[in-house]
């Protein structure tokens, strides 16, 4: 297996050391160092902690928290205002539902575009630094933020490729492929984020941004935007009564990759009976890279090691079909009426869960999500741009 950027056998001790060697010793100079990309294994100006945050094995509350403690705020602003990108982009497509799944239902790809994609996975485009950044997605399963917006902006206004399909390609490799930061940023170059503003990558930005490691010759970019229609999506708002009130005798926890670290939220009642884990639904198997898979399935499987003290037993799923049959089985076995889940948010595994809720409900079992007040604060506030959001936010830390 090709070498990721980061440890595929993730736990919960190795995300802490990275957040405290992040802090300690690199945080100081992230401001001015961060838009540089150094090249592959030479990313130390950024935390990498994305992979990390992406599943909640740390969580933001917990990185903010934390840098918080060694710096005053106006010191790390720029560090805490990309923590909290993540954090509007998750409120922003939750209000939006719609947005995933029209961008769900578009990833269809014709012959041309086949071909196309054969010489993009084949690192034969004309385009030398693209295919550079082609072979670091696949092989080291990260992308500086940089080289993702250079790489983006190529695919959609320089190759015409779809974005969907690029989206696609991003959140097959990339450990931290999230669908809310991925689709929304993709969406976000291709000028369907924000009307009439689309992001077109320069040679001479590349250039600066590399450190002159890599020169591409002006004319190979396009100077001009793709054209693709823009649709207005309403925010709706997130309404949280499916948090309701949990008889924890007769629950069951039911945790997945999109919310590792149960042990910190403080609506569960530690010690429990009993919960299930399921690291990646059915639909997963099939739209990530091994690599990936194997992050999602290390990082929850090291994780429920830590709870022995916790609960007192846990069922871990090993199946890639029939995963609703086991799940409602591990209930109907252990007399649950009420399985509850931290709250998913829009992707794929929040679909495989609708569908759950839905059998659950036949054998007259409840589904109950459970909202971290940390969601609660910040997902309503993201209902316009994020510097908006932005400034409500720091008011509320
Ligand atoms: C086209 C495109 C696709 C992207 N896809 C993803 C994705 O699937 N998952 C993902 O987590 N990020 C995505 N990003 C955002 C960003 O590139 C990564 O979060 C960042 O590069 C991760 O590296 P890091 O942990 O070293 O970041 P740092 O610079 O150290 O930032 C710290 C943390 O802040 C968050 N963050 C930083 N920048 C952003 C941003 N622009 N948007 C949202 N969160 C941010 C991440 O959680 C990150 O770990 C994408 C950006 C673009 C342009």
């Amino acid at each position: 297996m090709p070498k990721s950027i980061i440890d595929l056998n993730a736990t919960k001790e190795n995300a802490i050391n990275e957040l405290n060697d992040f802090i300690d010793n690199r945080l100081h100079s992230y401001e001015s160092s961060r838009n540089y990309d150094l090249g592959e294994n030479n990313h130390q100006n950024v935390s990498l902690l994305s992979p990390y945050i992406r599943h909640r094995l740390i969580t933001e509350q917990e990185v903010i928290s934390s840098a918080l403690k060694k710096f005053p705020l106006p010191k790390i602003e720029k560090f805490i205002q990309e923590v909290l990108w993540r954090t509007y982009w998750k409120g922003w497509l939750e209000l939006r539902p719609r947005v995933w799944d029209d961008y769900k239902g578009n990833i269809r790809i014709n012959n041309d575009i086949k071909q196309l994609l054969g010489k993009v996975l084949s690192y034969e485009t004309d385009i030398d630094c693209f295919n550079v950044w082609t072979k670091e997605l696949v092989e080291t399963n990260y992308l500086h933020n940089h080289a993702r917006m250079w790489y983006a902006s190529i695919w959609i206004h320089t190759l015409k490729l779809p974005w969907e399909a690029g989206a696609n390609l991003f959140l097959k490799h990339l450990l931290d492929g999230d669908p809310a930061s991925n689709t929304l940023s993709w969406r976000w170059v291709a000028g369907i984020q924000t009307k009439n503003k689309s992001y077109l990558a320069k040679h001479w930005n590349i250039q600066k941004f590399t450190k002159n490691r890599i020169n591409p010759p002006e004319e190979q970019f396009s100077t001009t935007q793709t054209n693709i229609l823009y649709k207005e999506y309403l925010p709706q708002s997130v309404k949280y009564n499916e948090s309701k009130i949990v008889d924890w005798s007769k629950a069951g926890l039911l945790m997945t990759c999109e919310d590792i670290d149960v042990l910190s939220c403080s609506k569960i009642p530690f010690p429990i009976n009993n919960a299930y884990a399921l690291p990646l639904c059915e639909e997963e198997y099939s739209v990530y890279a091994d690599n990936v898979i194997s992050f999602k399935e290390n990082s929850l499987s090291n994780y429920s090691k830590l709870l022995s003290e916790s609960i007192k037993s846990i069922e871990v799923n090993s199946s890639h079909d029939n995963q609703i049959e086991s799940i409602c089985s591990w209930a109907q076995n252990n007399k649950i009426t009420e399985v509850v889940c931290l709250a998913t948010p829009r992707g794929y595994m929040n679909d495989f869960i609708n569908n759950l809720k839905i059998e659950l409900d036949k054998k007259d079992i409840k589904f109950i999500k459970l909202y971290r007040d940390y969601d609660m604060k910040y997902w309503n506030l993201a209902s316009a741009s994020f510097f908006n959001f932005f400034k409500k936010a720091i008011k509320k830390m």
